[in-house]
């Protein structure tokens, strides 16, 4: 049974990449409308959950379940109209379209689930909706810039912005303060909070830059090659010595 309060249930999830146990039994709960951070190591598997959570992997065993719904064996172009959003470690935005070009794109996976349409030329309502992200993330001065010549911290929140086109419910950020400066990262900082308090919309976020990652989270799961080694609030885990070992000690 579902615990009605977990907005996300992933349950004894397991990846194996050839003889590779890249997510071995992780199981977590994230509650709705919350900040969950995900950290550890490098290898330990958290791109892979995300990508579970995604559907871009089907794990070999577990469970995953959002707001009641089994989604375990969805195909990733089905999450969109779930209200699941998420931005790539790796950016994955098109160099040769301009940001409000790229911001759109988000809000076709909106038509299509409103309007059961792939491709349609944009409405005065997703262009309204483009300009007021494009504002949230500060970008509003670079509509027509080409994503390729923004500076890193800009095509940063060109993503945020259009994975928020798709008015998400569940917002998965990989390693979004990465190559960020310390006043883009306040901005992050600021712009999540809002996200949560003000829009509803539930976090969860994979991050080492533990400054942001202590302030933000209502609840951080730590993993290490593969398990989960330890859960709770960021005044919990940062003291665990388990976490200290094999991970912030570093
Ligand atoms: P993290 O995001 O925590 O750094 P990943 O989930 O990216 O870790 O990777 C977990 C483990 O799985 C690593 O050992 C990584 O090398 C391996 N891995 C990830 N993706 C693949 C893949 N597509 N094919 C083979 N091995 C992979
Ligand atoms: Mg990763």
């Amino acid at each position: 049974t579902v615990d009605a309060k977990s907005f996300l249930d992933v349950s004894g999830i397991v990846v194996r990449f050839g003889g590779l146990l890249a997510v071995n039994g992780l199981s977590m709960q994230v509650e709705r409308g919350r900040i969950h951070a995900l950290i550890g190591p490098n290898g330990a598997g958290k791109s892979t959950t995300f990508n579970c959570i995604s559907c871009y992997y089907q794990p070999a065993q577990g469970r995953i379940v959002l707001d009641g719904e089994d989604i375990t064996h969805h195909r990733p172009h089905q999450m969109a109209a779930l209200g699941v959003a998420r931005t790539f470690q790796n950016l994955e935005l098109f160099g040769e379209l301009t940001v409000r070009e790229n911001a759109l794109l988000g809000t076709h996976s909106h038509a299509a689930r409103t309007a059961g349409m792939m491709l349609r030329r944009p409405g005065a309502e997703a262009r309204d909706l483009v300009d007021h992200l494009l504002e949230r993330v500060g970008l509003a001065d670079h509509h027509d810039t080409l994503a390729s010549n923004l500076d890193f911290g800009r095509q940063k929140m060109l993503e945020l912005a259009r994975a928020l086109a798709i008015k998400p419910k569940l917002l998965l950020l990989d390693e979004p303060a990465a190559g960020l400066r310390n006043r883009e990262i306040e901005t992050l900082d600021r712009l999540l909070r809002e996200l949560c308090e003000r829009d509803g919309i539930t976090v969860l976020l994979v991050e080492h830059v533990m400054q942001l990652v202590m302030a933000i989270s209502d609840r951080i799961t730590v993993m290490s090659f593969g398990e989960k080694i330890a859960e709770g609030t960021p005044e919990e885990v940062r003291g665990n010595p388990r976490v200290i070992d094999a991970y912030l000690g570093k």
